[in-house]
């Protein structure tokens, strides 16, 4: 597997994350005994996993939501930032390495 993929599979692995801890702590259909997201967040996190698929730009860039090429549709960009708002300070708590990882991300892609 080369370099590139393996960025691909950790930037999922932090959305979906993100996703499913935003998802327990705001909704009530978050299964906690099979950890299954509720058909919203889920839907969100499919198409957070087709858009990184299919990110031209995976090389350069650090993280989906610090990219400049804005590929998600609106309603959708709207959810992951909520998510994200959410979640990218509680990420040290719960996720304490892809959280490092993710600030170290935002913070390179900022000096840019
Ligand atoms: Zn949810």
């Amino acid at each position: 597997m080369d370099l590139i993929e393996k960025k691909r599979q950790k930037e999922q692995r932090v959305v979906e994350e993100m996703i499913r801890l935003y998802c327990r702590k705001n909704h009530k259909e978050y299964d906690k005994t099979t950890g299954k997201m509720c058909p919203s967040c889920q839907e969100l996190s499919d198409y957070a996993r087709l858009r990184s698929q299919k990110c031209p730009f995976m090389e350069e860039k650090t993280f989906c939501a610090n990219c400049k090429v804005h590929c998600y549709k609106p309603e959708m960009r709207e959810k992951i930032r909520k998510v994200m708002r959410f979640s990218g300070p509680r990420m040290l708590l719960y996720h304490p390495a892809l959280a490092v990882w993710h600030l170290i991300c935002s913070k390179k892609e900022s000096k840019k």
